[in-house]
């Protein structure tokens, strides 16, 4: 029987749907760490029985009575990337739980290497609360209100494995999610405006760089009935003149939803633009050379996922998202952790002579003033080979149809040339090249430095 006919799942969720959604809200601090200590102790002992975790925490003498809440969280051993891949398939599920009944996702190739880990269907269900409930906080409701999502789906994403293999096979009415309107972010710009202007939603979510190449379509004149109040940007960190651009086109009010494969819905802006960690789904601990940060100090995340029965995320080192928290209080009367910023990822980043960290936020700013200033997305691909301190080559992918209207592709070249000099320091040979394609499965940004050589200074 298919999950969403079976009366019992329903109820499982609908049960979950009422008391996961306001968690943030229902519970105060206090209760929110006694509950995270709950699910922290349910965690560790699920596991137990998977195999990775099992041998993990035999070899470090450590046992799941030992762990009676956060505060001994650090009695538990990392996990890496490396260790999921080592004990893949049958190593990375409970031995309780029949693997058949599982999903099989994978995360993304932005940086070209991929991993995979299983999720069951009630993950996916509270993934996606995680998600309703952000956007509830921007007053959409999302069973009365069109929202359309305009998600990855090329065929390894975790978006295809949660909605194709997950949600929609088991979609027999139209009980759930019938204003939903869902996009791929992978189809041309024009071809997403479209359908999007024949839907009208009230919100729309999606990846930064298709929000982009959306806001610049319609400031040209598309998309006329395209209104939305409220838009949620994913996938990398808005750059604040980029999120002035999103304003001005879409006359709406934009909030930053972050993210991973691994964990789901993770941390989102509140409405006095203050970001909120998920407390009730994921625990954070935030880390630079292997000691915790101060409030308002970058460091890299290790991630805890506080439900499922899925593989396991416990103490989880490879997000390699460099995120400073904040001890700061929000006044929307959301309980539960707050973060400063994030960065992005530090394995696709680039580096200074100097030896500053050049984060995918900063190269972010350099491409979004393509389209902002210089109001063109012509510019389909692009990728950063970093091959000394000293030389950074930059291809991109320039689309046929539009290489003759608008600005130059060599004033193109020259506005990338020049950010990237800005950030990077004005000695730093930049060439650039246009090339037919890009491989999608390699990563964004190629590093060539030995990075054991490698003398960090700090961030840009
Ligand atoms: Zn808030």
């Amino acid at each position: 029987m298919n999950s969403f006919n079976n009366p019992i799942f329903l109820l499982k969720v609908l049960k979950s749907y009422f008391f996961e959604i306001n968690r943030l809200r229902r519970l105060n601090d206090e209760k929110l760490r006694k509950y995270q200590d709950k699910r922290l102790r349910k965690m560790v002992k699920f596991a137990y029985t998977v195999p990775l975790y099992h041998d993990k925490y035999k070899k470090e003498g450590v046992h799941p009575e030992d762990i009676r809440g956060i505060s001994d969280i650090n009695k538990l051993p990392m996990i890496s990337k490396h260790d999921f891949k080592k004990y893949y398939p049958d190593g990375i599920v409970s031995s309780k739980v029949n693997k058949n009944k599982l999903i099989e996702i994978t995360t993304s190739g932005t940086t070209g290497k991929s991993l995979s880990i299983y999720v069951d269907m009630f993950d996916i269900i509270a993934g996606l609360f995680g998600y309703v409930r952000s956007i509830r906080e921007h007053g959409i409701d999302w069973r009365k209100d069109k929202i359309t999502i305009i998600a990855d789906f090329a065929p390894h994403t975790v978006e295809s494995g949660y909605i194709h293999k997950g949600i929609q096979p088991r979609f027999s009415s139209k009980l759930f999610f019938k204003n939903l309107q869902w996009l791929n972010t992978n189809d041309p710009p024009e071809k997403v405006i479209e359908q999007i202007n024949k839907f009208k939603p009230v919100f729309i979510g999606g990846y930064v760089g298709m929000l982009g190449h959306l806001a610049l379509l319609k400031e040209k004149g598309f998309g006329k009935d395209i209104s939305p109040k409220v838009i949620a940007t994913t996938g990398s960190p808005l750059t604040n003149s980029l999120k002035e651009f999103l304003i001005k086109s879409f006359d709406a009010t934009i909030f930053q939803s972050y993210g991973s494969t691994e964990s789901g819905s993770i941390a989102f802006e509140c409405k006095n633009g203050n970001y909120h960690v998920m407390s009730d789904l994921v625990y954070l601990e935030y880390l630079k050379e292997g000691r915790p940060v101060e409030s308002g100090e970058a460091g890299k995340i290790l991630l805890t996922k506080l439900y499922g029965i899925g593989t396991p995320i416990i103490r989880y080192d490879a997000i390699n998202d460099i995120v400073a928290p904040s001890k700061k209080t929000c006044s929307c009367g959301l309980s539960g952790e707050l973060i400063d910023r994030i960065y992005g990822r530090d394995d696709i980043s680039l580096y200074s002579p100097d030896g500053r960290v050049i984060l995918p936020a900063s190269f972010g700013e350099i491409f979004s003033k393509v389209l902002y200033e210089l109001k063109t997305n012509k510019l389909k691909d692009a990728i950063i080979i970093q091959h000394s301190l000293k030389k950074i080559e930059l291809q991109v992918v320039i689309d046929e149809k539009q290489r003759n209207i608008g600005p130059s592709v060599e004033k193109i070249f020259s506005v990338l040339r020049q950010g990237l000099k800005e950030k990077l320091g004005k000695n730093v040979e930049i060439i650039t090249k246009e090339v037919k394609k890009i491989d999608r499965e390699k990563p964004r940004v190629i590093q060539k430095l030995d990075m054991k050589k490698l003398k960090i200074t700090g961030y840009a």
